[in-house]
């Protein structure tokens, strides 16, 4: 049995990774010549860390997972104290530890892991074909390939998700823009082991620790789409949004590079349903997109991968084992875009009333409701 999979993305090497342990040939192909992840870091969660484990893959966030041991909300303009609590009732809760790693370290392992040669790059997918043989991707250099199954985990944009639903899908903006990139771990910012966060009138700033003595940073600020984007004004753009928010932060805008800063319009896609049509299943982005507010995407393309994997673990009938796929992720990719959403709506100030209560709500909070809430999400996946 032979998959084509669409995209080397996490959940293009992820679902490689799922198929090959159940004896499956997999090809992998990846529209650009050199992988240029967006975003700086991502927060993989102890559920991904679990699907990492299961894949094999364990050893890759034992290297690059940075130290998170507490978590702090400060109130941005006076960096007051809103709350701060260690994180290890969660990890003993939940049996997993959350593993906050940097993006482009994560994809290039994730590929040589796979076999950085066996992964087809510069082959974007431009149309797929199926019938009761199998499926064809035409790519758009004019090349095909041809599999009994195709994993299409071609992101946000996927062109595969049009073939599944037989209708284009718009993205949705979410309100907000994000800024996120590394900088040198300074403790005159925030301590190492913590994840810290620092939130007024419905902007955020954070930075979490990853390996190598790095923070992973973000800044989210609600704004209109299609601001003209420069670098030369990264910094003075930051100043004046986070004008008059407490040293910390000021501390944290002069240290980062805008060389190296991404500035993202954050959007989703309103959940769907079905992810498969007949041979062909969407994984990834590619069938959920969601705002990262809860920290989720990636860990729920690890998901689908570990499902997928146990689907063809049960049954050699394709259409079978993609239909089990489809059943079991479908309301819980749902559950997480839209949670995400709700929790961007109150992090960002849409409701100024509703994000008030919640900073007061922070102000009372001794981690037990925040955790809370993350191991209801952690434990709602695959591998509980
Ligand atoms: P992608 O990473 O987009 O990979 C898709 C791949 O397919 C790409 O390599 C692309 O080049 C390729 N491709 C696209 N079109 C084609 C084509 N036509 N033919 C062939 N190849 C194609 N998730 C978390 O779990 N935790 C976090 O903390 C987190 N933080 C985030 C912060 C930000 C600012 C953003 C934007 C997202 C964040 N996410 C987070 C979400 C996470 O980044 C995504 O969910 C994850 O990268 C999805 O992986 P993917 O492989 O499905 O898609």
């Amino acid at each position: 049995m032979k998959a084509i999979i669409i995209g080397a993305g996490i959940g293009g090497m992820s679902a490689a990774a799922a198929l090959d342990q159940q004896g499956i040939d997999c090809e992998v192909f990846e529209a650009v010549k050199e992988m240029k992840p967006v975003g700086a870091a991502i927060s993989i969660w102890s559920n991904g860390v679990k699907c990492m484990n299961h894949l094999g893959m364990g050893k890759i966030l034992d290297d690059l997972g940075g130290p998170m041991h507490n978590m702090a909300y400060l109130e941005g303009f006076s960096a007051a104290q809103m709350t701060r609590f260690s994180l290890k009732p969660l990890v003993a809760e939940v049996g997993e530890r959350p593993c906050p790693v940097s993006r482009a370290d994560l994809q290039a392992r994730m590929i040589d892991c796979w076999g950085r040669g066996k992964v087809q790059f510069g082959k974007r997918l431009e149309c797929v074909s199926q019938d009761e043989n199998g499926v064809t991707a035409t790519f758009t250099d004019g090349t095909t390939a041809h599999g009994d199954f195709m994993i299409a985990a071609d992101g946000a944009h996927s062109i595969a998700r049009e073939y599944v639903l037989g209708h284009k899908v718009e993205r949705r903006y979410a309100g907000y823009v994000n800024w996120n990139g590394l900088v040198e771990i300074d403790e005159a910012i925030a301590p190492a082991d913590q994840w810290t966060m620092f939130v007024a009138d419905g902007k955020r700033v954070s930075v979490m620790p990853i390996a190598d003595n790095r923070f992973y940073f973000f800044f989210d600020v609600p704004l209109p789409k299609g601001l003209p984007e420069d670098r030369s004004t990264v910094i003075n753009d930051l100043k004046g949004y986070f004008d008059g928010w407490a040293e910390p932060v000021q501390r944290l805008i002069d240290a980062i590079n805008p060389e190296t800063t991404n500035r993202i319009e954050i959007h989703d896609v309103e959940p769907f349903n079905p992810l498969v049509k007949g041979r062909v299943a969407l994984l990834g982005d590619a069938g959920h997109s969601t705002t990262p507010d809860i920290g989720q995407g990636g860990c729920a393309a690890l998901e689908d991968a570990v499902v997928l994997g146990k689907c063809f673990a049960a049954s050699c009938d394709i259409e079978g084992a993609l239909q089990c796929y489809n059943n079991s992720r479908v309301e819980r990719v749902k559950d997480l875009v839209l949670k995400a959403r709700k929790r961007c709506e109150v992090t960002h100030g849409f409701d100024p009333v509703e994000t008030q209560a919640w900073y007061d709500e922070l102000r009372a909070e001794t981690g037990v409701g925040i955790i809370s809430g993350l191991s209801k999400t952690i434990l709602g996946g695959p591998l509980g």
